[in-house]
Parts: structure tokens; sequence; C-alpha cells
């Protein structure tokens, strides 16, 4: 089994040393990891969504200190960074300053509204909820089409406080995950959303049996922003990959994805 969505306490929302997230992946006998904590936002500076740009040098050594001390498994510097029409460029130079294996686009933020954050759940008040979505999964397009991104995080993240509209989404995510195919990305099979009120994986069984239909490949991630939660309910991710079709996944080393077999887990 592997992790491929693991966050550090650098981004202000997450708590635990690395060592003990490696630590819980050897104890479930994870064969490979992928920190990817919150690439610094270049919009504004928030000390309690990510890290610091100067952090980032360290944050890479961290990964490379770790691999030394635990042999036994593969650890990848991975990054998970958001999608922010007008900073393509910005985002761009960023990524490219560090030798990451593996990048996770993220659309966290509508027009700046961080709709995923518990802070500012009334902003959904403002929302015809079908609107909301298909905004939303217009981002998800736009963040796939930038090709900026290895992976798609969360790919329906909108559903996070269970606002959902009366109206079929199904048009609105199949141009997404064309889009992604296109890009030639992957989808994340995200275990969060099970913590979450939305109570279900991103994305959703429905979703994902389009991303197969489509010929997306998937990857796996907890999310874990504590050392408990690495490789969590990853036996139901597992059965929703295999259910939806999928009998692999992928895995990054310097940006180049391989697939593993889903048997051997
Ligand atoms: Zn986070
Ligand atoms: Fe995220
Ligand atoms: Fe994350
Ligand atoms: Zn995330």
């Amino acid at each position: 089994m592997i992790d491929y969505h693991i966050h550090t306490a650098r981004c202000g929302h997450a708590s635990g040393k690395m060592f003990d997230y490696v630590a819980r992946a050897c104890e479930l006998s994870l064969r490979e990891i992928g920190f990817a904590d919150h690439l610094p936002l270049l919009f504004k500076q928030d000390p309690t969504l990510t890290m610091r740009i100067d952090q980032l040098g360290e944050y890479i050594q961290a990964v490379e200190d770790l691999k030394k001390e635990f042999p036994e498994i593969a650890i990848k510097a991975g990054i998970e960074a958001d999608y922010l029409p007008g900073y393509e460029e910005e985002t761009a130079r960023l990524l490219k300053s560090y030798d990451f294996d593996f990048v996770i686009g993220s659309v966290h933020f509508i027009d700046g509204w961080g709709f995923d954050d518990s802070r500012y759940i009334d902003g959904y008040k403002d929302w015809d909820i079908y609107k909301l979505y298909t905004r939303y999964f217009g981002l998800v397009a736009d963040a796939a089409k930038t090709g900026l991104f290895d992976v798609i995080g969360h790919l329906d993240l909108i559903k996070k406080y269970n606002f959902r509209p009366e109206a079929d989404i199904t048009p609105l995510v199949r141009d997404t995950v064309g889009a992604v195919k296109d890009a030639g990305a992957c989808v994340e099979i995200n275990t969060a959303g099970l913590r979450k009120p939305a109570g279900e994986m991103y994305p959703s069984a429905d979703i994902l049996r389009l991303c197969f239909e489509s010929d997306v490949p998937i990857t796996l991630g907890s999310d874990a922003h504590k050392p408990e939660e690495v490789g969590k309910d990853f036996d139901l991710a597992i059965s929703a990959a295999k259910d939806a079709g999928y009998d692999r996944v992928a895995v990054f080393n310097k940006r180049v994805p391989q697939y593993i077999s889903l048997d051997i887990f």
C-alpha cells in the first residue's frame, strides 16, 4: 500500500513530527509514502494554511534525512500546490526551484474565499449551490489545463461541508475529468472526506467510475494532518478503486509516474 498525501506541522494546521508519520506508515507496512505539504500561497501569507517560502528547502531536506533513517520504506518529496488563477507563472517558477517527486494541484479557493476552511463556512450562504459546483469544477478543469500538476487533489472537495446541489452534476464533472485526462494527470482517492461532514471519500464512487472510463490513472492519499491518519481507511479506498475498475495505482519519481498493481496490497 502507498500513501501519497501526507502533511507536516509546517503548514500550521497539522501536528506531530514527520518522524511519527513515517513510523506510523512503517507500522502499517506501507511500501511507499509521499509527503505533500502545502506550498506557500502566492496571494497571501497565512501561517495557519501553509509553510513559508523560506521553509521549503528545509522541508525537502527533512524528507532526505528520513529516507536515510527509514530504509525500509520509500519516501517521496511531494508538495500540494494551490491552483490560483493569475499566479500560474509564479507557481511554475516556485515548483521548478525544487526537485519534487510529485505535485498535487488543489483548488481550495474561489475568488479568494477558502471554501474548505471551517472559519469561512458562512460563505456558502452567498451561493446557489449548483452554481458554486459549476464554478468549482470549472476551476479544477483549469487547474488541470495548466499542466503544472501530476495529481489533481480531492477532485470533489466542494462537497466537504455536505452542501449538495439538487441537480445532477455529472455534466460538470465529465468536462473536468476530460481536462484531467487531456493533461495526463492522475486523480487521487483521498480518504479525508470520510472524516468530514461529507462522509465519503474524494471523489465519490460515481466520479471515480467516470475517471476509470476516461482512462485517468489514480493514486491514493490519506491527506493526513496527524500521524495517526496515515493510511486511514485505505481498505475502503482500495475497494472503491477496484469497484470502479482500477487494478493499478501510480507512484512517482521526480515527476515520472510508474504503475503498481493493486493486487499486491
Ligand atoms: Zn491542510
Ligand atoms: Fe487540500
Ligand atoms: Fe492536503
Ligand atoms: Zn489536501
